[in-house]
């Protein structure tokens, strides 16, 4: 698949290529590790965090991350979102998702192992409408070898992430769900997560926030109540947390089940469509205070709570979700060298 542009991040690389049906956006990026930027009682990580350093990344022979585009655009219309400027062409093919992923691996040819690659189905698009996507990770489990072989990185555990908005007219939506926890329960044995974005417990802000494309909290509840008891890590609820958003620790005890699910939360990030609509986090980048409270009401309901706040690398680097070169975000990043250990590299 041909590259269209490739940008040098503090992270590693965001790069647009040629797909069947128009350009597609992927990244390929290293993690800090949690004790940077998580709270996460639950799991012994306790400290607040005010700010994450602009450190280097874990080597990528311990963890290495590929978010890759499911669709061309995106048919939802998140208000916190640059990606609905993208010419909407549908679907991502399964040729579209492996080149992206062979693509984003060959750009560290001197990484020949990974004890850990995470897939993210996140970048443009919400992959739930996507059945290749299924399709995919299934390949990916049974073809580790086959990935190997052409592309040199032999990976330990391949872990992907599902992440969707839970569309309202997508009248699958249920039967989505469900497959998706057979991949990760039975064909990954645990080692795949999915994430529901759900931002507020209020269906009122929720109807702002998706501009009504969005099911219902108590549909997506309804289907919750079906899925089977997750192998290894809870699902995820994920709050992109924007100042005066609702959360309501009684609806949440009453329509989701804390022994299935855990609740992350973010801050909504600082894009081109978050800055127009005055969606913002406010103080969320350097301080702990707009998490506090929203963990704490969390926790007394019940659930194992994750705060996780990306570096200013990060941000500017565009990693975060609802960034999009191709949507109109801008890089703010132009020092040109990739921070991750064992790694030296310029533009
Ligand atoms: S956040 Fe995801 S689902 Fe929403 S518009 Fe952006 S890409 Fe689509």
């Amino acid at each position: 698949m041909h590259i269209i542009d490739k940008y040098t991040i503090p992270t590693g690389y965001l790069f647009t290529t040629q797909g069947s049906k128009g350009p597609l956006e992927t990244l390929s990026i290293g993690d800090y590790g949690k004790r940077y930027n998580i709270k996460a009682d639950f799991l012994g990580y306790h400290d607040e965090i005010a700010g994450v350093p602009n450190v280097h990344c874990m080597p990528l022979s311990e963890k290495w991350v590929v978010t890759l585009s499911t669709q061309y655009g995106c048919p939802m219309k998140c208000t916190f979102c640059d990606v609905p400027n993208v010419k909407w062409q549908g679907n991502a093919t399964f040729d579209d998702l492996k080149a992206q992923l062979y693509n984003a691996i060959s750009f560290f040819p001197e990484c020949r192992y990974t004890e850990r690659l995470n897939i993210h189905f996140a970048r443009m698009g919400d992959p739930i409408f996507n059945p290749t996507v299924f399709e995919f990770a299934r390949w990916m489990h049974t073809n580790k070898r086959q990935i190997a072989a052409d592309t040199g990185l032999s990976i330990e555990v391949l872990h992907p992430v599902l992440t969707t908005s839970s569309p309202r007219n997508l009248a699958i939506l249920e039967k989505r769900l469900l497959e998706w926890c057979e991949i990760k329960n039975e064909v990954y044995h645990g080692q795949a997560g999915l994430q529901l974005s759900i931002n507020s417990t209020s269906d009122a802000q929720r109807d702002v926030t998706y501009q009504g494309l969005q099911s219902s909290l108590e549909r997506i509840a309804g289907i919750c109540d079906k899925l089977h008891a997750p192998v290894s890590r809870k699902y995820c609820l994920n709050f992109a947390y924007a100042t005066g958003n609702e959360i309501d620790g009684d609806k949440m005890r009453k329509w989701f089940d804390p022994a299935k699910f855990m609740c992350k939360i973010t801050p909504i990030h600082n894009n081109t469509a978050s800055k127009a609509n005055g969606i913002e986090t406010v103080g969320g980048y350097d301080s702990f205070h707009p998490y506090r409270e929203p963990e704490r009401i969390l926790k007394d309901a019940g659930f194992d709570v994750l705060v996780f706040v990306p570096s200013l690398d990060e941000e500017d680097g565009l990693v975060t979700c609802g960034n999009v070169v191709l949507g109109g975000s801008s890089l703010k990043y132009d020092e040109g060298q990739i921070k991750i250990h064992g790694l030296k590299r310029n533009k």
